[in-house]
């Protein structure tokens, strides 16, 4: 019998292909760290065997879903991944399920918890920082900084570290109940966390990609999360 904690992953989907989508990287990070993945579909509530849930990286969110018309700078939207994940979310958050969201991820998080983001970083944040790398996904490009008492802090015990790099959007005003507990540089917010659930952790970097040992304990430290859920719900 399978004794690990299972992990849900959404994936994206094509409207014009019909397609779910899955990078292998969030499987095998999962699976390296002790779960069994398995993908969430989008037609359905949350089964409850659930221990812990991954949101993946991807496109644009519908930017009406946070009160804002399009900017031209918009990419493309998946209305249907849109609003399951956030429904995902809101199931998530009330009832303290683990959850880990990923860049895109990490925005969804915070768009079901009331909160906002920069449609396009370059003309609404005005950052010059590089955050679309023109490098190898696994390779680190800039710099965050952990505000101290974080989950993401005691995770790393450290201030500072690299991460790699690959979105346009960004969080601007922060979801009910989340921090931000991560920052590039340039003040754009690069991780956030809930208050009160014990692992809702999203971050705007893909550690799937980077596959080092530091990452690895972040992967470690939602199984963690996960396992304690599972043996709680027995
Ligand atoms: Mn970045």
């Amino acid at each position: 019998m399978n004794q690990k904690p299972i992990i849900g992953i959404t994936p994206d989907y094509s409207y014009e292909t019909k397609k779910y989508m899955l990078h292998e990287d969030y499987v095998t990070a999962i699976e390296k760290a002790g779960g069994c993945p398995i993908l969430l579909t989008p037609h359905q509530p949350l089964p409850d065997f659930f221990d812990g849930i991954l949101l993946s990286g991807g496109g644009d969110i519908d930017p009406l879903l946070f009160g804002e018309e399009p900017l031209l700078q918009s990419g493309e939207i998946s209305p249907l991944r849109d609003a399951y994940e956030i429904r995902l979310c809101h199931e998530a958050l009330a009832k303290n399920l683990p959850i880990l969201g990923i860049c895109r991820g990490m925005q969804v998080m915070n768009i079901a918890a009331g909160g906002s983001i920069y449609q396009d970083i370059g003309v609404q944040a005005g950052t010059s920082l590089k955050h679309s790398q023109q490098a190898p996904r696994s390779y680190g490009t800039h710099s965050i900084i952990m505000e101290e008492n974080t989950l993401l802090f005691k995770l790393w015990n450290k201030k500072c570290t690299v991460v790699n790099s690959l979105h346009h959007q960004a969080v601007r005003q922060l979801g009910e109940g989340f921090v931000a507990s991560a920052h590039s540089a340039d003040g754009l917010t690069e991780a956030i966390e809930h208050q009160n659930n014990p692992f809702a952790l999203g971050v705007q970097w893909h550690p799937e990609a980077m596959q080092t040992e530091e990452q690895s304990l972040l992967f470690a430290a939602f199984l963690q999360a996960a396992a304690a859920y599972k043996q709680n719900r027995r």
